[in-house]
């Protein structure tokens, strides 16, 4: 069954973790959804010397406040009450003191002052950055209050004019929370209708259902007059009748009067008023305590399951976030580099995906081959075996003798310097398959999700990837102009033999001149065998490039695209590797967060769960 305790325990403990973290609330620079603002908390609220500090110690139970006379208060103090068991001695730690135990309460008081001066200076100036506190005492109920500067209307020596607004704001931004319980903190030697802390509990908290309010100073009213129009709600009503309450006065204060003679003294001054001896069993800050408690209660019970399913929810999103980041990185060498083979591998398997299909890449490669008969038809061979050319370079060939049968040397010739042409189209192939292979290790290496954080992995990756791809394709350019070559130191006798065997004299033609020794037609026939050759080798070289290519490049790739990469791996040292496994600064940091945030997330719900809910 969750007790009171037990329940504003468990909120009390969230905070912790929210503070712990950096989330104070308000969301300053976090972009992660805050907690804070889901828990509640109770602030006091009034204008300066109202009773506010004094009003938390008596709730406390424990003198440790600076109080007195003008702004003292000026930054937020949270304060969490911890309930611990009978016979514990009390004692206090602050947030920015860590492990370090505070029994003298009078050294709390001390701290809290130097812990103020350090960010405002010794000055009259307010800052809103808070200070946390918690106490563990028997003696308390589990509740987080926050004690704040006094509402205040003019700017004082060493005061900023901004100074009533800046304090005016500070006070909203906690109490404009609609789970903040507003301690409306009003001095009965005062009209309630000028107290500044009913005004701004009235605007933030128009129907009154969060605001308690706490009529200070019974004590010091004039003679003859008393507080029971407010008391009793016939002033101003909130949706709770107001407490009315005794604090020590500073002269109390001067002699050290302690706090159970005060309580004492405030549960005498309520019996024994012939005004207020009725009301006396909802008098006084123990009832004060005791009321509070019981409505956090309330107040928590009813957030619990807004409370339980945002932190689920954030639970899911940091998981999903710490996914997509990945592990943190090994400081074993030897994880390292099986950290790296892994990454390496799952490159790997998507640069295959692309060559293989699966992914793009592949097809564009095979377009490169569909380009070569297009590229091979444009070559200028009706320009190189012109008539004109042909008969050039026969004669050339024949020298001073022409020959007997055949123009054997012209041929030759003519074959060989037509086959050069090849070697243009079948280096372009070469070139093309190489840009898009660099193409589709860079494209990879940027679809590898797990790579992603490693900057410098990446980087020597891609680097790896193109320098065995320019080994690879220095070597398909050897083969395939190894191919032309070979078609034009070896040619195919029988495709000659086949052609009709004819010497034709170059005479009786009409355009024959003197120095013509064969007709027109016989050159042409010449240029025309010699292109139904090249015409022949240009389909075997159609077939074979691609074949070279992908055996070079392609298959390669896909084959051993890092073996040369883990070769180098392999001799690399721990100081190396984890180099290699550098990441991204800012990445590594947001991991940080998140897993600490995720965490406190889990603490939080694991901490609901072991409390029953039920009653
Ligand atoms: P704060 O500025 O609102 O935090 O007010 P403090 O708690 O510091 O109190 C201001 C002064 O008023 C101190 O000297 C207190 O002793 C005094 N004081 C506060 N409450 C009472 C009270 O109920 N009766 C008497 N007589 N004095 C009080
Ligand atoms: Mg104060």
């Amino acid at each position: 069954m969750a007790t009171m305790e037990s329940l504003i325990g468990l909120v009390n403990r969230i905070q912790t973790a929210c503070t712990l973290l950096g989330d104070h609330g308000g969301g300053a620079g976090s972009a992660l959804p805050t907690l804070w603002e889901q828990l509640p908390s109770v602030a006091v609220v009034g204008g300066q010397s109202s009773g506010k500090s004094s009003v938390l110690e008596s709730i406390v139970g424990r003198d440790f406040l600076p109080r007195g006379s003008g702004i003292v208060t000026r930054r937020p103090l949270v304060l969490q009450l911890h309930k611990s068991e009978q016979g514990m001695e009390d004692y206090a730690e602050f947030l920015h003191l860590e492990k370090k135990r505070f029994t003298d309460f009078s050294a709390v008081r001390k701290e809290i002052q130097v812990e103020t001066d350090r960010v405002t200076g010794r000055s009259n100036r307010i800052s809103n950055v808070p200070i946390h506190l918690s106490i563990y005492s028997p003696n308390v109920v589990d509740l987080t209050l926050i004690d704040l500067p006094g509402l205040t209307n003019v700017a004082v020596e060493g005061q900023p004019e901004t100074i009533v607004q800046d304090i005016d704001n500070m006070v909203r931004c906690y109490v404009e929370k609609p789970n903040c319980i507003i301690l409306a903190i009003t001095p009965a030697n005062q009209d309630v209708a000028t107290s500044d802390a009913v005004k701004i509990a009235r605007e933030v908290d128009p129907t009154g259902e969060r605001t308690f309010g706490v009529l200070t100073k019974l004590d010091l009213m004039d003679r003859g007059t008393n507080a029971l129009d407010v008391l009793e709600g016939r002033s101003y009503r909130f949706k709770y009748p107001w407490v009315g309450i005794v604090n020590r006065s500073q002269a109390d204060i001067n002699t050290n009067m302690d706090m159970i003679a005060a309580r004492r003294r405030e549960r005498d001054f309520f019996s024994a008023s012939p005004d207020y001896g009725h009301l006396a069993s909802k008098m006084g800050s123990e009832y004060l305590a005791k009321l509070l408690s019981k409505h956090l209660e309330s107040v928590i019970r009813a957030r619990i399951p807004g409370i339980s399913s945002m932190i689920n929810q954030s639970i899911n999103e940091l998981e999903s976030e710490l996914d997509r980041f990945g592990r943190p990185v090994s400081l074993d060498a030897g994880a390292q580099l099986y950290t790296i083979l892994e990454l390496c591998r799952a490159f790997d398997q998507i640069f295959k995906e692309h060559l293989d299909g699966g992914r793009a890449g592949g097809d564009r490669i095979y377009a490169v081959f569909n380009q070569l008969p297009v590229a091979l038809r444009r070559l200028p061979f009706d320009r190189h075996l012109s008539l004109q050319n042909v008969r050039k370079v026969v004669s050339l060939a024949d020298g001073y003798q022409p020959h007997l049968i055949a123009p054997e040397q012209g041929y030759r010739r003519l074959i060989e310097s037509s086959l050069n042409y090849f070697r243009g189209p079948a280096e372009d192939s070469v070139d093309e398959v190489h840009f898009l292979l660099k193409e589709t290790a860079r494209r990879s290496i940027g679809e590898t999700q797990e790579l992603r954080r490693f900057p410098t992995l990446q980087a020597e990756l891609a680097a790896a990837a193109n320098e065995a791809l320019e080994r690879f394709r220095e070597d398909s350019k050897k083969t395939i102009l190894r191919l032309v070559d070979m078609e034009s130191s070896y040619l195919t006798v029988d495709f000659f033999r086949r052609l009709p065997q004819e010497v034709e004299r170059g005479e009786g033609t009409s355009s024959a001149t003197s120095d013509d020794r064969y007709s027109e037609a016989y050159f042409r026939r010449i240029g025309s065998n010699v292109s139904s050759y090249v015409g022949m080798v240009s389909e075997t070289l159609r077939n074979s490039i691609p074949k070279a290519v992908v055996h070079c490049q392609v298959r390669e790739a896909k084959r051993s695209l890092l073996d040369h990469f883990y070769t180098q791996l392999g001799r690399k040292e721990g100081r190396q590797l984890a180099q290699l496994l550098d990441e991204n600064p800012e990445l590594m940091e947001r991991r940080q967060q998140c897993a600490k945030r995720l965490q406190l997330c889990k603490a939080a719900r694991d901490e609901i769960d072991s409390v029953s809910w039920s009653r």
